[in-house]
C-alpha cells in the first residue's frame, strides 16, 4: 500500500519536528513548508492525502489556505487537520465551515496527532461505503437532498455545504422526526473512529442552518439531548 503522504505547513521549527517525527514513525510521507504561501503551492503540485495546517502563518494564513483548498475542485477532497494555539477558537469555527475535516489545540500528544490523523484518514478514504441509507434521495418540499451526488438543493439553488455539514444533515433527515445525541450524530454521520469533539457538532449544525437559511428550522435543537431533523413539512 502506498504511504499516505502528509503535508505539514507550520513556521515553529520545533512543533514541526514533533509532528514530523511522530508521523513519520507511523510510516508517512512528510514534507514540511515554513510559510503559507510555500505551503499552498505545495499542496496544489504534490496532492497530499492531508495537510496539517497551522493558523497563524507568514505568507498566507492557515484559514485562507484551508478556504482556497476546499473551494477548488481539484483540492477539495484532501483532507485538512487544523492546528491552532489556545484563544483562536473563533478561527476553528471558521476553518470548520469552510471544510477543515478536523482540529487539533497545541499543545498536544503526540499520541492523540497521530489518532486524530489516522480517524481523519479512515473517515475520507471511507467516502464510498457510507450506510444502508446512503442511496435514497431525500426530498422535502424545494429542498432535495442527493446523497449520490452529495448535493443539497433549494429550488434551482444549490446550498454549498461541506462534506461534513453533508454527511450530517443527510443522517438526521434520513430518519425524520427521531431525535440524536452529538454522540450518535457523531459516530452516526461520520463514523465510528471519528474523534471529532461533542461541541464540534454544535458548529456545524450552526452553519448548516444559516446555509439553509428559510429552511434553517428543519434542523431542529432539542434541548439537553441533541438534534432532530422536522417531521413537518415547512409552511409555503
Ligand atoms: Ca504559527
Amino acid at each position: 500500500m502506498k504511504k499516505p503522504h502528509v503535508l505539514i505547513v507550520e513556521d515553529e521549527g520545533d512543533i514541526s519536528e514533533i509532528l514530523a517525527y511522530a508521523l513519520s514513525r507511523e510510516g508517512f510521507e512528510i514534507h514540511v513548508c515554513t510559510d503559507g504561501t510555500a505551503g499552498l503551492s505545495e499542496a496544489r503540485r504534490h496532492m497530499p492525502d492531508l495537510v496539517l495546517l497551522d493558523l497563524m502563518l507568514p505568507g498566507l494564513d492557515g484559514t485562507e489556505i484551508c478556504r482556497r483548498l476546499k473551494s477548488d475542485d481539484a483540492t477539495k477532497a484532501m483532507a485538512v487537520i487544523m492546528v491552532s494555539a489556545k484563544g483562536e477558537e473563533s478561527d476553528i469555527v471558521l476553518g470548520l465551515g469552510l471544510g477543515a475535516d478536523d482540529y487539533i489545540v497545541k499543545p498536544f500528544s503526540p499520541k492523540e496527532l497521530v489518532a486524530r490523523v489516522k480517524a481523519v484518514l479512515r473517515r475520507v478514504s471511507g467516502e464510498g461505503e457510507m450506510t444502508h441509507d446512503s442511496g435514497k434521495k431525500i426530498v422535502l418540499g424545494d429542498l432535495v437532498i442527493d446523497p449520490s451526488r452529495h448535493r443539497v438543493t433549494v429550488g434551482d439553488a444549490e446550498v454549498p455545504l461541506t462534506a461534513t455539514e453533508f454527511r450530517i444533515l443527510h443522517f438526521l433527515a434520513a430518519k425524520p422526526g427521531r431525535v440524536f445525541s452529538r454522540d450518535q450524530i457523531l459516530t452516526g454521520a461520520l463514523g465510528p473512529h471519528s474523534m471529532a469533539l461533542d461541541r464540534s457538532i454544535d458548529v456545524h449544525i450552526r452553519s448548516i442552518r444559516s446555509k439553509l437559511g428559510e429552511h434553517r428550522s428543519l434542523v431542529e435543537t432539542v434541548r439537553g439531548v441533541g438534534y432532530r431533523f422536522t417531521e413537518q413539512l415547512p409552511a409555503t
